[in-house]
């Protein structure tokens, strides 16, 4: 859904005007488009792309050193007229002839292919090459009559590159048909694009399928298939393209591969990402060399929904013009290809040996070992609503973050115990593993609060109930001390603090510890349900307070939670999971 329109006919208008405001430093505008703002050498070559708009950064987001000299802008997906091709081209000429280049559509081809008759009238050298990259719009036998998708960012990066390092119109344009010739697309869709102004999707895709084989003009895909992992549209894609590999040692193809991942305009960076690590990945197993790649949108489609894979086959000739400088709007690079790698020594995992505790807290390690166990369980349990809550007026990821925090510290009271660790290397191993597992504030106050506990332990006394409750209570100061936060704030301080106080006042009336804790536990859960009365004051929440009201808070709830899947056993030993759901807040 393109939202932000004035009047749809002049969307493509309007969106020139203000690409070329803020890009000034590169672009001025002409009748038809944009020309480069900065001179360029008399006698270079002149580059000048284009088609229609919709597909930003293509074409006038190419405009600048090292690449093109000019952009026609055409209509939303229409192509440019002839005289607004004759218009750019005159305004970027510099005396060297010029480049046409763009994509293999019938209304470009006789466009571009009036307004270069007219200008060679007139005595300029004009020379035009299609872009015929997308493998599913035609057979490898009919492959000059493919139509150009994405393979435009590759053909016309290394053919500006040529212009700028002062090849003659001849060389420009023998090596852009070079790079045409080795450049394969291939993409697919989950969503057509909304044209501005209107109020369905050109086209739509059914659930948990793919398009496979689409146009950047809106056009469907050739076929539909149902959509697996990441990794299997990676694969398809790359079995798609690899199909019309050239065999290595034909025409200086030595494996060295220029890669582009294309974002159709409504695919979300960190998905193109996974995709590109599985292509990279296959490429490596493969023997080949990606060199340069690109991973974002450069060819889009308005806001389709989808990727297209490209990859062009490099010889040395063309690896040196797609890696050279480039400096325009949309497209920047420096000489970095020519920086050293740096070989990388840190150690990831710097901890050190785990030194045996004694038999006794080596026992008292296992009974906590089985308490985060629980807890883990637990969380996982109330995952989903723990979520809910914090989505009030949160972010929505408390649930996650339990369930990532719990398990990370499992894992790492798992191994410490195995090492034979004792209490306290056992919760300062298990709070450090909860903290980096989970991240965020609820994930750094729990992994605080049980290192606190384990520094008020020690790694060679046995289980101590007295001590356990002091380990309790310097977890609750800790969690204190580093969120700030008071009672009434509506954090989990609001059930710690009952919860630690009930257990101290009831052990020091005699209370048995499963009976102290049992105690604690109901006091935090009525502490957790009452934060809903009251708004948020710290957190995340804060920001949306009055949202929070009727709601429990998310960690006051899920710290209440954890406390009544930990009680312990009758016998005040065995923590039992019988009791997990016990007083627990719902
Ligand atoms: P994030 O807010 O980073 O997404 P979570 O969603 O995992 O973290 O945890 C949110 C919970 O963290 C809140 O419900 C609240 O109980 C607790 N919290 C937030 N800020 C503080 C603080 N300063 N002190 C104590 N607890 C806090
Ligand atoms: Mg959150």
């Amino acid at each position: 859904m393109t939202r932000l329109v004035n009047a749809p006919t002049d969307f493509p208008a309007d969106a020139l005007r203000g690409f070329a405001i803020a890009n000034a430093g590169y672009v001025q505008q002409v009748h038809g488009g944009v020309v480069r703002s900065s001179e360029s050498p008399q006698g270079q070559v002149s580059v000048v792309l284009g088609g229609g708009s919709g597909h930003y950064p293509a074409f006038a987001g190419w405009v600048g050193p090292g690449m093109a000299h000019g952009a026609v802008c055409g209509n939303i997906f229409a192509s440019p007229s002839a005289s607004q091709v004759y218009s750019v081209v005159r305004a970027a000429d510099n005396g060297g002839g010029v480049l046409l280049g763009f994509g293999n559509y019938a209304g470009d081809v006789l466009h571009f292919g009036q307004a270069a008759e007219r200008l060679r009238a007139e005595g300029v050298d004009v020379r035009i090459v299609t872009v015929t990259d997308d493998i599913a719009s035609d057979t490898a036998e009919n492959s000059l009559s493919r139509r150009g998708i994405a393979g435009d960012l590759l053909v016309f990066k290394i053919a500006g590159a040529a212009a700028e390092a002062g090849c003659d119109l001849d060389e420009v344009e023998r090596i852009a048909r070079k790079a045409n010739a080795r450049t394969r697309s291939l993409g697919i869709a989950f969503g057509g694009c909304t044209l501005p102004g209107a109020d369905h999707a050109l086209f739509e895709v059914p659930a948990a399928s793919m398009a496979i084989g689409l146009g950047i003009h809106g056009e469907p895909g050739i076929s539909v298939a149902p959509l697996g992992t990441a990794d299997d549209v990676a694969d398809a894609l790359l079995d798609g393209i690899l199909a019309e590999a050239p065999e290595r040692g034909d025409d200086g193809y030595e494996g060295s591969v220029a890669v582009l991942l294309n974002g159709l305009g409504a695919t979300k960076y960190e998905e193109l990402f996974v995709v590109f690590a599985r292509v990279a990945d296959r490429l490596q197993r493969l023997g080949l060399t990606v060199v340069g790649p690109e991973v974002g949108e450069h060819v889009t489609s308005l806001d389709m929904q989808g990727l297209s894979l490209t990859v062009t086959f490099l010889d040395p000739e063309l690896e040196g013009y797609w890696t050279a400088p480039v400096d325009t709007p949309a497209l920047r690079r420096g000489a970095s290809s020519s920086r050293e790698h740096r070989a990388l020594r840190v150690e990831l995992d710097e901890r050190t040996a785990i030194v045996p505790g004694s038999p006794e807290s080596q026992q008292l390690a296992a009974r906590l070992t089985a308490a985060i166990a629980a807890m883990a369980v637990c969380a996982r349990e109330n995952e989903q609503r723990l979520g809910e809550l914090d989505a009030v007026a949160g972010d929505g990821d408390h649930g996650q973050g339990m369930v990532l925090g719990t398990s990370a510290a499992a894992r790492a009271a798992d191994e410490a115990l195995a090492a034979g660790a004792g209490a306290q290397t056992l919760l300062v191993r298990a709070g450090a593993a909860w903290s980096e597992g989970a991240g965020g504030t609820s994930g750094a106050l729990w992994g605080s609060a049980l290192t606190a506990m384990g520094g008020s332990l020690s790694d060679t006394a046995g289980f101590v109930t007295d001590q356990l409750v002091a380990a309790v209570r310097a977890g609750t100061e800790a969690v204190v001390r580093l969120g700030g936060a008071a009672a009434g704030d509506k954090t989990m301080v609001d059930a710690l603090v009952p919860f630690i106080d009930t257990l101290t006042a009831a052990r020091a009336g005699g209370a048995t510890l499963p009976d102290a804790w049992a105690a604690a536990v109901a006091a935090a859960t009525d502490a957790a349900e009452a934060t809903a009365q009251i708004t948020a004051r710290r957190g995340r929440a804060r920001t949306h307070g009055e949202h929070s009201l009727g709601h429990p808070d998310p960690g006051a709830t899920s710290f209440a939670l954890l406390m009544a899947a930990v009680a312990p056993g009758p016998d005040g030993d065995e923590p039992t999971s019988s009791m997990s759901r016990t007083g627990a807040a719902s």
